[in-house]
């Protein structure tokens, strides 16, 4: 063990800022590697891809967020292989880290399952990146119809959102709002009407994690905005301007965003040890993995289960928040020569929204809120989880300017190679 000891926490997002700010008193180097600069706030990356909020209002950079923590190195970095045993990690454009003690929060990634066409052709919705590809993709869409009309009957204006979750469900509904409030003004001589919008879901009901209460207010509102809802159908091929479905049917459109899955991070797979479904990582109860006691996994790459159901914790940012600091606070309390403590997940309601004014809440006892009122504590609960006050302060601004206005200020796209 290094003196102080080293504790290399592997990814920036939810869990591993939450690992490393508990460890802020703890006598020791701390290094913390993203592949990006920044922390991503992943809740709010619809608004992004549909022009509510810019880049930088869900995104904050890394280092800014330890400036009051001397203990803490950040370094942008891609990790490339994990050797446990041998206690080192591979990155591929900076020297191998040994470390003392290893936190592993590396999230998760868009899976599509095989479906032909999807890696080449759907837009995932799950970094930033991805976020501002679909909104450029869907811009470019409009400003090609409005130079050649006729492409709007080859769906150009048309997209289909793959998934009836939380990411799927958000996503379709800002779409919806964007087409309805801002792109019918921009481009008044395109057919508003002619732009479908359509959700597709494996199974039979949307929201499948909520009370069927929830679930039927999600189906209404979204029939209420348009949207049609193809449930108990599963996509089997993409290409750029198609989408085919497993019954046979051909939805024509020019975009397919993909909400339907998630995998763990692949690094999980080179650390030598039994993975869970969705190759995730199980960790014991002090969040420690089963056969290495100084690492620990968190957040969406790990199979933590709840310590009073024995059921796996879902993948959410409160998990990976509190399992994050958990974590740092275990680290801190074995350096200081102290017992660890078990990780108990304490859940304070899932939420989802679904357009404006519109989102739905289930708390721990089945009681169940929505519309407006869910909608208000919605903004409320992810404005407070956002990293700073200035990015609180700038998206309230936004979201004010769209609610008064209902018009968004980002719709532009900077294309760098054509200046
Ligand atoms: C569109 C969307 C909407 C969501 N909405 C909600 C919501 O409303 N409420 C909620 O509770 N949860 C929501 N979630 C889930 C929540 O965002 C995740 O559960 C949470 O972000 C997981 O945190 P994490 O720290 O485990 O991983 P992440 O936040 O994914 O962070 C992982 C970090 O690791 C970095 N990384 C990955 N690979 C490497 C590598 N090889 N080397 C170095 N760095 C690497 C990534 O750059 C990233 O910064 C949503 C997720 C998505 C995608």
């Amino acid at each position: 063990m290094t003196d102080p000891p080293r504790v290399l926490i592997l990814g920036g997002g939810f869990g591993g800022v939450g690992a490393a700010r508990k460890l802020a008193k703890a006598d020791a180097d701390i290094v913390l590697v993203d592949s990006h600069d920044y922390h991503t706030f992943q809740p709010m990356l619809y608004q992004v891809a549909t022009d509510l909020l810019s880049d930088d209002e869900v995104a904050h950079p890394l280092r800014d967020l330890f400036h009051d923590q001397p203990n803490v190195a950040v370094h942008e970095a891609t990790a490339t292989s994990l050797d446990l045993d041998a206690r080192v990690v591979e990155f591929d454009d900076m020297a191998p880290i040994e470390f003392d003690y290893l936190v592993l929060a590396l999230g998760a990634q868009v899976n599509f399952f095989g479906v032909e066409g999807a890696a080449d052709h759907a837009f995932p919705m799950y970094t930033l990146a991805d976020a501002v590809r679909l909104k450029e993709h869907v811009l470019g869409r409009w400003e090609a119809a409005d130079r050649d009309p006729a492409l709007v009957a080859d769906g150009a204006l048309s997209i289909v959102v793959v998934g009836g979750g939380p990411t799927g469900v958000e996503s379709v509904g800002a779409l919806s709002e964007l087409y309805r409030s801002d792109f019918s003004k921009d481009y008044p001589s395109l057919p508003i009407d002619r732009a479908s919008l359509t959700l597709v879901e494996a199974g039979p009901v949307l929201f499948s994690m909520f009370e069927p209460e929830l679930q039927a207010y999600a189906s209404e509102t979204l029939s209420g905005y348009g949207v049609e809802l193809l449930l108990d159908e599963v996509v089997a091929a993409v290409s750029p301007s198609r989408v085919t479905l497993k019954s046979g049917r051909e939805l024509k459109a020019h975009t397919l965003v993909w909400g339907a899955g998630l995998q763990a991070s692949p690094l999980a797979a080179t650390a030598d040890v039994d993975l869970e479904r969705g190759g995730r990582i199980p960790v014991g109860p002090e969040l420690a993995t089963l056969e290495h006691p100084d690492v620990y996994a968190v957040g969406d790459i790990a199979w933590i289960t709840d310590s009073d159901t024995g059921e796996a914790l879902p993948q959410l940012g409160s998990v990976a928040l509190q399992s994050g600091e958990r974590a740092g606070e275990n680290i801190a309390r074995r350096i200081a020569g102290q017992a660890q403590e078990a990780f108990s997940y304490h859940d304070k309601g899932t939420m989802a929204t679904i357009g404006p004014g519109a989102a739905v809440i289930q708390f721990p006892r089945g009681r169940t809120m929505k519309g407006r009122t869910a909608s208000l504590a919605w903004g409320a609960v992810h404005l407070a989880l956002l990293s700073t006050g200035e990015d609180r302060t700038k998206a309230m601004l936004n979201w004010a300017w769209a609610g008064f206005t209902h018009e968004r200020s980002s719709r532009i796209v900077i294309d760098l190679e054509d200046e």
